[in-house]
C-alpha cells in the first residue's frame, strides 16, 4: 500500500508539473501570438426574434495555436488576465472586429447588423488605459460609438463601486452595455436599475432548459417581464432548437443567438451566411 501510495503521489506531482508547464509554455505562447494570425476574431449572429432580421454580431476570439490546435477562450482568457496580456489581448479583439464591421456596414447596409458585440473580460475593467484605448480603436477604424456594444458578465458587474463607475465611464462613450450570462451570478433582479446597462443576455444554462423544465419557463418569463418593465432589452444565448426559439418568441424576448440560426463564422463564412440571407 506504502509503495502504491508513492506511485500516486508522483503521479499527482507529475501531473501537476505538466500542467503547469503547459500553462507556462501558453503564456509565452500567447505573448507572442497576440498580432499574429494565430489569433483571430470569429462572428456569430444575433437576430431579432419577432422576424429573424439581423440585428447584430458578437465577436468570439479564437486561438489556433501551432501546437496544440484549436483552443477554446475559456481556457485562454484566464491566461491572459494573469499574465497582464488581457489588455493587449482586448484591443487587439476589439480595433479586428470593428475593422471588419466597418466593411459589413459599407457593404451590407440594409442587411447588415446594426451593432458590433464585443466581450469585455474581468481583467479589462480595472486597466487605466481601457476608456482612452477604446475611443483610440473607435476613431482608427471610424467605428461609431452607438454600433458597439460591450458585454460584461453578471457577476462582474454586480460586483463593487469601482466597476459600476467604470461601466458610466463607457456609457458615456455612447455605447451600449451588455448584461452577459445573466441568470448565473448573483445580482437580484431589484438591483438592476442601478446598472447603466441596456440589454440583459439570457444565460444558454436557463435556454437550453426551457422546453424540459416548467421552473425555468417561470423564471426566463419573469426575467424577460421584469427586462421590459426596467427598459432593458433582451437577447437569450444558445438557442439550438426550433421550440426554444418559439417559446422565446411568446415570452417576447427581443432577440436571439445560437447554433439554430448559426455557428460562430469565420469572416468570409459570416458575409456569406449574410449574402444567402439578402431576398433578391
Ligand atoms: P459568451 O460571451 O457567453 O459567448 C457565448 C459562447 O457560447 C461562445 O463560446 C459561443 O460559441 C457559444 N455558443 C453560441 N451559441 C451556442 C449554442 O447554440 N450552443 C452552444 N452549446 N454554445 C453556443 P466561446 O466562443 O467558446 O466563448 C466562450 C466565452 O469566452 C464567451 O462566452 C466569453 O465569455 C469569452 N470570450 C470569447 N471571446 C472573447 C473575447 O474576445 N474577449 C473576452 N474578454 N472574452 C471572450
Ligand atoms: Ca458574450
Ligand atoms: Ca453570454
Ligand atoms: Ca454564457
Amino acid at each position: 500500500a506504502q509503495r502504491e501510495g508513492g506511485a500516486r503521489i508522483r503521479l499527482f506531482d507529475t501531473l501537476m508539473l505538466q500542467r503547469t508547464r503547459r500553462r507556462t509554455d501558453l503564456e509565452n505562447d500567447l505573448r507572442r501570438a497576440i498580432g499574429t494570425p494565430e489569433l483571430h476574431v470569429v462572428y456569430q449572429p444575433v437576430v431579432r426574434l419577432a422576424d429573424g432580421a439581423v440585428e447584430a454580431v458578437e465577436a468570439l476570439v479564437r486561438w489556433q495555436h501551432p501546437l496544440h490546435g484549436a483552443l477554446s477562450p475559456v481556457e485562454f482568457i484566464g491566461i491572459a488576465e494573469d499574465a497582464g496580456l488581457i489588455g493587449a489581448l482586448g484591443q487587439v479583439v476589439l480595433a479586428t472586429a470593428c475593422r471588419e464591421f466597418a466593411q459589413w456596414r459599407q457593404r451590407y447596409p440594409e442587411r447588415g447588423p446594426r451593432l458590433l458585440a464585443v466581450n469585455l473580460s474581468r481583467g479589462q475593467l480595472p486597466e487605466p488605459t481601457l476608456v482612452t484605448g477604446i475611443e483610440d480603436i473607435l476613431r482608427d477604424t471610424g467605428m461609431p460609438a452607438g454600433a458597439l456594444q460591450l458585454e460584461v458578465t453578471e457577476s462582474l458587474a454586480a460586483q463593487d463601486e469601482a466597476v459600476q463607475m467604470r461601466l458610466h465611464e463607457l456609457k458615456r462613450l455612447g455605447l451600449t452595455l451588455a448584461l452577459d450570462d445573466f441568470g448565473t451570478g448573483y445580482s437580484s433582479l431589484a438591483s438592476l436599475y442601478q446598472l447603466p446597462v441596456d440589454l440583459l443576455k439570457i444565460d444558454r444554462s436557463f435556454v437550453s432548459q426551457l422546453e424540459t423544465s416548467a421552473h425555468h419557463r417561470v423564471l426566463v418569463e419573469a426575467t424577460i417581464k421584469v427586462a421590459k418593465s426596467l427598459n432593458f432589452r433582451t437577447v437569450a444565448e444558445g438557442i439550438e432548437t426550433v421550440g426554444q426559439a418559439e417559446i422565446l418568441r411568446a415570452m417576447d424576448c427581443d432577440k436571439g443567438q445560437g447554433y439554430l440560426f448559426a455557428r460562430p463564422l469565420q469572416t468570409d463564412a459570416f458575409e456569406a451566411w449574410l449574402q444567402q440571407r439578402q431576398p433578391s
